[in-house]
């Protein structure tokens, strides 16, 4: 038998996917009628592990760069065994630098594959009590009075709103989602605001609003100013866009009270996973947040909300085409599904 004929022992692949919003998306960063999420696939002995993530312009990220990225991993995988995946996930990340997304998608990808091979859920490979996940708050998105209203009727089921802030009409949107609901509310300015006194108003002001906690106020940089507002407010400060990733984590620590992760600017669970461990050390709250993606990477990373103070993890939520079948919601609360590896399945009619 020739060279050639030889199998590889595991092959990779992307595509890229489009997923359409059920309502155009506004935040301080964009505005968009679809989103793309770059999707890999595992295939070894027969398990195919299947791995999703959004890849973040804000970071010069694409679906397309993502998938030249696998392309160029092909080798490497062919000659590698996926049940080993901690040293395969280092070996792909000293050959791919940047492109957390697309490291990711792979990240989610392997373990999906190794827990199947296992034939446990991957909360339980984890050793994790899947009853321990917290409540997840539905987002609300910058848009005008009418329909945040709207959408607040629409978020009907869900305990806590995600409001999201930091444009010009911030009293504007607060007052339309307090005329709909008395909920508790978590709010999000994704640095829209520029200085330490117009955050310190502002945050004052939604103290007085039955608001919990106030994410990433200032912009990503700007960490003593942080720290600043921290002494003079009583709400809690959480960082998102100031922590990427694990290395992040001792230098914000000090001005922060709280981190928001996302598996897909982190580079996948095992980053995420070393984040909340590092934050724990440091004794910061954890959230794990998401981008608008599918089942598969909300699902993916709600397989982390037995560790977590916070989720936000309804990206899946906010589109129309989810072609998958994975983590739900009831009454607010998070649900895992008991199937092996991310334990995502197809929906009927959804294409392959
Ligand atoms: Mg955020």
């Amino acid at each position: 038998m020739g060279l050639a004929a030889v199998a590889p022992r595991s092959t990779i692949s992307a595509r890229s996917m489009r997923l359409d919003l059920v309502n155009t998306w506004t935040t301080v960063m964009s505005s968009s009628e679809y989103r793309e999420t770059l999707a890999v696939t595992v295939a070894s002995g027969g398990i195919i592990g299947i791995g999703e993530a959004a890849p973040i312009v804000r970071y010069n990220e694409s679906a397309a760069a993502g998938i030249q990225i696998v392309e160029g991993l092909k080798p490497l995988f062919a000659d590698a065994d996926p049940s080993q995946y901690a040293k395969l996930l280092d070996q792909v990340f000293a050959k791919v630098d940047g492109a957390w997304a697309t490291k990711a998608a792979i990240d989610i990808a392997l373990h999906d594959w190794a827990a199947k091979r296992l034939g446990v859920p991957l909360w339980k490979m984890w050793g994790l009590d899947r009853n321990d996940a917290p409540l997840t708050t539905f987002s609300i998105g910058i848009d005008t009075a009418e329909v945040i209203r709207r959408k607040v009727r629409e978020a009907a089921a869900f305990p806590v709103l995600k409001i999201k802030v930091g444009l010009t009409n911030d009293e504007e949107v607060m007052e339309a989602v307090r005329a709909e609901t008395k909920k508790p509310l978590r709010v999000d300015a994704n640095e829209g605001w520029k200085s330490v006194d117009e955050a310190i108003r502002k945050i004052k002001w939604l103290e007085k609003q039955g608001v919990e906690l106030i994410e990433q106020p200032l912009p990503a940089a700007m960490l003593t100013e942080t720290g600043e507002i921290r002494k003079r407010v009583e709400m809690p400060i959480f960082a998102d866009e100031s922590c990427l990733h694990p290395e992040d984590l001792p230098r914000i620590a000090p001005y922060f009270d709280g981190v928001n992760i996302k598996v897909d600017k982190a580079g996948g669970l095992r980053q995420a996973m070393r984040m909340i461990e590092m934050a724990r050390a440091l004794n910061l709250k954890v959230m794990v947040g998401c981008m608008v993606s599918s089942s598969l990477a909300i699902t993916a990373a709600a397989q982390l909300s037995p560790l977590i103070d916070f989720a936000d993890l309804d990206g899946n939520l906010l589109i129309r085409n989810d072609p998958y079948d994975g983590v739900r919601v009831l009454n607010g609360k998070l649900v895992l599904p008991s199937r092996p590896g991310v334990g995502v399945i197809l929906r009927a009619g959804a294409p392959r």
